[in-house]
């Protein structure tokens, strides 16, 4: 607890409230975004406001005055989180990880990039790496205009002495849409053929395509810089550049019919997708306009129809920019991953994990895309669950602690309505797209009606016909642990399945551009010998959701819960009910409430007394009361900390950190 701190700014620590009810936390909160203190904790939880404004805040020099020192002795501010998951591997040599969540816009980028500076101390490489990153992840959104479309997790490795060695990126791409290129300097838009009007393409006009991100020359050098500091060859960037281009070529392409005919109509750009693909341009328009199929013993190209060509082109394009978007992660982790590293010599190499995730999103429109994120915080907020409170709870009951049980609504049948085998909302969706035959989003959502009918979590149109809040009879609406979301099925088949053609996939890998074929490596196959059905959208997703969580499991969390204090980006505006309502839905009211009724440590009796038997003439060095928990018992009440423990079956629990750190200081003294 951060008791330094003038009360004039508020309460540093939620836990200090005088009575635990959300106006009391309302208004700590505020006023102290107010006063321009935009961190505050719950216990060791950081409570983080986007200030929209540039902060003073972050210097070496504040970073020095975190360094080594305990949460409570210095007002909150992510750098104590940071030196204490630092402190906490070094320590006790285990992984730790710190998860930063929030919705679009709330900082949780900044928060991120703010920890890994104070974590990373010399580490440029994975600096730069997160600069590429955002330039090709973002998108604007008409919540945030540099939002992450994207979720991010990174491993920092350290080595025995701490030192950072390398890291390893994780990325939950989500919507595949893409940024580009004007900032590039003119003869390089000449080489792409791209003109820098950027009304002249199809795809940044439409907007909820593809939108460009890289926008001015400052941007566009800095991206390009910092690829070349990470290690990435001209060619590669080159590359790069060129299938960004390919990507707003392909959004001009149209195409036309004569009779049974289909064609391109602005035949001039197949050639200059040939040129940037380096393919012939016969092969790139035979791929645009035919699919070549195997029926028994048999190989026939089947020409598109004109629907089918565009729904080609489209998917092309998304298809390309995610491929990219994964081969330029693949690459900067060949970088920056630790190579050679041999515990035999170096010691155990640990690591902290740092998640950049996108919060819970409600939108007007709301679909397949809102449904991934808000099932990822459903997993995310079960995790919270189980570590923060479950565990909690748990753990005093088990040591006979007493203990006011603290009612919190478990999220884990949301879960499970998504996730479940056979009757889980993916489960239906893959079975909808595994049927030969068109299957209609229509056709899903009976399928989902049919299922989940009774669900207390799910609903219908259909099924609800005289709900207000369902306008839609193609939308079905999920009860969240932070609120009712109806989302739209329009689209959810298309985008579930791999629709991209076999023959974009064999194009690509054919291209005489050696970069560009190691992005399509299964473009080898032939049409006969591709047999297995990719896997399907939700499927990936679900499993990369599962593998990230039991990862974060694994590992001593840290969080932040970043707060977006308007929707203006004001640094003077804290609106009460967008607040009020992301304190509802971090469920950082409960959060406060456990951390209360708990206790700040704890440890096993033998543990305490190896650590702290030097202050009491009880203890030292030896004691000769009949256990462990008696000369606790004898230490404490020497202390005068009687009032401030509890004693359980194997461990000793102390409410407040002031005691730990008072413990501290004694046996400071005495060593
Ligand atoms: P998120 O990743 O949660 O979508 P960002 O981290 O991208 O949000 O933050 C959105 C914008 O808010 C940033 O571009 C920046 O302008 C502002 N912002 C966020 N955090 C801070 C901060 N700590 N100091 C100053 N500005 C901030
Ligand atoms: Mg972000």
């Amino acid at each position: 607890m951060a008791e330094h701190e003038s009360l004039e700014f508020g309460k540093a620590d939620f836990v200090l409230l005088d009575n635990v009810s959300l106006e009391e936390f309302m208004a700590n909160l505020k006023l102290r975004f107010e006063k321009g203190r935009i961190y505050s904790y719950i216990g060791e939880v950081v409570v983080s406001v986007n200030p929209y404004r540039a902060m003073n805040i972050y210097g070496r020099d504040t970073i020095e005055q975190y360094k080594g020192r305990e949460l409570y002795e210095r007002p909150p501010h992510l750098f104590a989180i940071a030196d204490a998951a630092y402190k906490a591997m070094k320590r006790r040599n285990k992984d730790t990880c710190i998860v930063i969540s929030g919705e679009s816009g709330a900082g949780k980028t900044e928060d991120m990039s703010v920890t890994s500076v104070c974590l990373y101390r010399v580490k440029n490489m994975l600096l730069k790496s997160n600069c590429v990153l955002e330039a090709f992840g973002n998108a604007k959104t008409n919540r945030n205009d540099n939002s992450s479309r994207f979720g991010k997790y990174m491993d920092i490795n350290f080595d025995f002495k701490g030192d950072p060695i390398g890291g390893h990126i994780n990325n939950y791409l989500l919507e595949k849409v893409g940024g580009l290129v004007k900032g590039a300097p003119d003869a390089q838009l000449r080489s792409l053929h791209i003109q820098r009007d950027p009304t002249a393409y199809t795809y940044i006009k439409v907007g909820g395509q593809i939108k460009s991100s890289i926008n001015d020359s400052a941007d566009f050098k800095a991206v390009t810089d910092a690829m070349k500091v990470i290690g990435f060859t001209t060619g590669e960037i080159q590359t790069v550049y060129k299938i960004l281009a390919t990507i707003l070529h392909l959004g001009n392409l149209k195409f036309g019919s004569d009779g049974d005919v289909t064609l391109i109509e602005n035949s001039k750009l197949v050639s200059v997708l040939g040129d940037l693909l380096s393919t012939k341009d016969e092969n790139v328009e035979k791929a645009l306009l035919y699919r070549t199929v195997a029926t028994g013993r048999d190989v026939i190209d089947k020409q598109h129809t004109h629907q089918e060509a565009s729904y080609g082109r489209d998917a092309l394009a998304k298809a390309i920019y995610e491929r990219l978007f994964c081969w330029i992660v693949g690459r900067i982790n060949d970088i920056i991953e630790v190579k050679n590293y041999d515990a035999r010599v170096h010691g155990k190499n640990t690591v902290i994990g740092v998640l950049d995730i996108y919060g819970f999103e409600i939108f007007q429109n709301n679909s397949f895309e809102q449904f991934c994120i808000n099932y990822c915080n459903e997993k995310l907020q079960q995790l919270f669950i189980q570590l923060v409170l479950k565990q909690e709870q748990e753990e005093y009951q088990r040591e006979g602690i007493p203990w006011k049980h603290i009612d919190y609504f478990n999220n884990q049948i949301i879960v499970d309505l998504v996730e479940q085998q056979h009757k889980g909302i993916f489960a239906v969706l893959d079975e909808a797209c595994m049927n030969v035959g068109k299957v209609t989003d229509e056709m899903f959502l009976q399928a989902l009606n049919g299922k989940l009918a009774k669900h207390a979590h799910y609903t219908s149109r259909k099924l609800s016909p005289t709900d207000k809040n369902l306008e839609f009879d193609r939308d079905f609406r999920i009860r969240h642990y932070a609120g009712d979301v109806a989302y739209s099925v329009v689209g959810f088949i298309d985008k579930n399945k791999d629709t991209l053609f076999q023959d974009f996939k064999r194009l690509l890998y054919n291209s005489s551009n050696p970069v560009l074929k190691a992005m399509w490596p299964e473009g080898k196959l032939s049409i006969t010998e591709v047999t297995k059905r990719p896997l399907t959208a939700a499927t990936l997703f679900k499993n990369s959701m599962i593998s990230l969580v039991e990862n974060l499991a694994s590992k001593e969390p840290y969080y932040v819960r970043c707060i977006k204090p308007n929707d203006v980006k004001s640094p003077l505006l804290f609106e009460h009910e967008r607040c009020k309502h992301q304190v509802e839905y971090l469920g950082l009211l409960e959060n406060v409430r456990v951390r209360r009724a708990g206790f700040a440590n704890r440890q096993t009796y033998p543990r305490f007394l190896q650590r702290y038997k030097m202050i009491s003439e009880f203890t030292w060095p030896n004691h000769d009361l009949p256990s462990d928990k008696e000369a606790v018992k004898r230490l404490l009440q020497g202390c005068g900390f009687e009032h401030d423990v509890a004693y359980g079956k194997t461990k000793v629990f102390i409410r407040t950190p002031r005691t730990i750190f008072n413990l501290e200081e004694q046996r400071a003294e005495m060593v």
